[in-house]
């Protein structure tokens, strides 16, 4: 147990700007939104700029990205973005960061590069800066940090792990990486690594995903071998589900489905795109006539026939889930068809995945997931073993789990110190916390943080929305929503007709009928007394709230959202006034 308080001690108070200033705006202490910055004098580079997907408490949350307020008051000093691979928690947050801050230059490797672009085009914003196409050969040199690359083996093609020079030293950065002896894609660059861990690298930041999982994760080989068994066994159709990140997975399916001389019908938005920009790039070998519109399904025999389409982890609005409860437009369920889910559900999806698949047995299909036995999905990221072998080849002098919740991150620290890294070189840091690197030695700055919060987009706003609006929303579907609707007369000061409560998700009406007359009573009073002073709108609306929200709490114990509507009936013209 001592050991865990050894983590974190070097410290030191301010820092010089000549020193290399290393922090997350995102990506520590959770899975998504990764930003990383080196700061050294006027000059920054950012690594990936990713958006995380919200969970449940965040209702109608679409996005959270990082708040790039540090970025936008220093934007003079930025110098470039430079993505690691082309994964949403990598790329998602560029449109929203280049609304509100001018980067003119981007660094991404040719699958990154086209991804990005098309998310650029969708949000029309694609004159907005220059995306360089890096390679493995490729350089990048300002005045005070030279980067260079390295292949990585993850699950989507151009995947790569950056080396920084700075004044003050070394830095490596692995992005998401995974390493598989019989990879689908390119080999990760063992010689490259191990012959920079020789020169010499002072500070490894390394993908912390897996951390908690021993072993070696299976090959992506493996899987190839399950997938071609399930496509010559079966004998009707297959409908396979996987994610669209995953291009390798979607490679191999493909090449599976020609090989059996099935077609391919690809259903889904993000699945369309993914195999569109993978058959650009050549990493998806087929032809134009190896793929069938969804609109001609029944014109081919059962046999003949893969879907692929998106849905893996249950969500309700993606293809299989609207396959398995029969509201898809061109896809039905016949009895005898194949479902293979080429995945794992990510934690907290296992309710909606599995009502899919009870779905989908129910009308006929037989449904294959994953397990031990069917290696029907591997991980694209390193276990524990994959870890250390990251660490043995680079030997850092000191080292910054990055990329995972908190509890990730500390499992990584744990596993490097078994590799032999001392534990108080070892620094578990949250976003905003900011490593020092002085002439080849790090410390966690203890007297400066950056500000980093959470921005929650709702649909394209960059904005942001406030924290208010989601606790509305979370009232609202707790405790229901109740509006007051008084008729007054302002010139001459009186109430022309009781209140009228109307309530939606509060009560049940029947029951609740006495409780809401009795409000409206209540109200009526509290309102004829205020209104035997001159007042405000905005005064009366208080009234209302003051006064109702006590009684229902009283009565409930529940707080809805009350909401005052006034009504002002001047010389018989009813005209809405202030309502909200
Ligand atoms: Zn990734
Ligand atoms: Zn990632």
């Amino acid at each position: 147990m001592a050991l865990q308080n050894k983590y974190n001690s070097r410290t030191i108070s301010g820092y010089y700007p000549s020193d290399t200033k290393i922090f997350a705006l995102g990506g520590l202490g959770e899975v998504g939104k990764n930003t990383y910055c080196i700061e050294c004098n006027d000059e920054i580079i950012i690594i990936d700029a990713g958006v995380m997907f919200p969970d449940d408490s965040l209702l109608g949350v679409d996005y959270v990205i990082p708040d790039y307020t540090y970025l936008i008051r220093n934007q003079e000093k930025i110098r470039g973005l430079f993505i690691t691979h082309g994964h949403e928690d990598h790329i998602g947050g560029i449109p929203f960061l280049l609304k509100v801050c001018s980067i003119t230059d981007i660094y991404a490797s040719k699958f990154a590069a086209a991804l990005i672009q098309k998310k650029l085009e969708e949000h029309r914003m694609s004159n907005r800066t220059v995306i360089h196409i890096i390679n493995k050969e490729s350089r990048f040199t300002s005045k005070y940090f030279h980067i260079g690359f390295f292949d990585i083996t993850h699950s989507i093609p151009d995947s790569y792990g950056l080396a920084v020079q700075t004044p003050n030293g070394w830095i490596m950065s692995t992005g998401d990486y995974k390493f598989d002896l019989t990879p689908i894609g390119s080999n990760a660059d063992y010689q490259r690594i191990s012959y920079m861990g020789e020169f010499g690298i002072d500070l490894l930041l390394s993908d912390s995903t897996n951390s908690e999982v021993p072993g070696f994760s299976i090959s992506e080989k493996n899987v190839a071998k399950s997938i071609d068994e399930i496509m010559e066994k079966t004998r009707g159709r297959i409908i396979i589900a996987t994610f669209s990140s995953n291009v390798h997975r979607i490679q191999q399916i493909i090449s599976a489905a020609i090989a059996c001389g099935r077609k391919i019908c690809v259903i889904g938005r993000s699945m369309e795109n993914v195999v569109q920009i993978g058959r650009d790039l050549g990493h998806i070998k087929a032809r134009d006539d190896d793929f069938i519109e969804p609109t001609t399904l029944d014109s081919y025999r059962a046999n003949k026939l893969c879907v692929l389409c998106t849905g893996s982890q249950g969500e309700p609005m993606a293809a299989l889930s609207r396959i398995a409860n029969g509201s898809h437009r061109y896809v039905t369920i016949i009895p005898g068809d194949t479902v293979v889910f080429s995945s794992n559900p990510i934690p907290g999806n296992a309710t909606s995945v599995n009502d899919v698949v009870n779905n989908l047995t129910r009308l006929g299909a037989i449904v294959h997931t994953n397990s031990i036995m069917t290696n029907l999905h591997t991980t694209g990221h390193a276990n524990q073993d994959e870890q250390k072998l990251m660490l043995q080849l680079v030997k850092p002098k000191f080292f910054m789990p990055m990329h995972g919740e908190y509890k990730m991150l500390r499992m990584h620290a744990d596993t490097a110190t078994q590799v032999g890294i001392s534990p108080e070189n070892i620094f578990i840091c949250a976003n905003g916390d900011i490593l020092i690197m002085r002439n080849h030695e790090v410390f966690l700055c203890d007297s400066n943080r950056i500000q980093t919060d959470d921005i929650y987009i709702d649909g394209n706003d960059s904005s942001g929305i406030a924290t208010a609006v989601l606790k509305d929303r979370q009232v609202l579907a707790d405790n229901g929503l109740v509006a007051v609707i008084v008729t007054i007369n302002s010139q001459n000061n009186t109430i022309l007709c009781r209140p009228n409560i109307v309530s939606r998700g509060f009560i049940f009406i029947k029951e609740g009928q006495e409780l809401l007359r009795d409000g409206e009573l209540i109200v009526y009073k509290a309102l004829r007394q205020r209104m035997m002073q001159k007042t405000t709108f905005g005064e009366l609306k208080n009234c209302i709230r003051e006064t109702l929200e006590p009684y229902l709490y009283s009565k409930t114990h529940r707080n809805p959202i009350v909401i005052p509507v006034i009504l002002n009936h001047i010389d018989g013209q009813a005209l809405n006034k202030n309502r909200q």
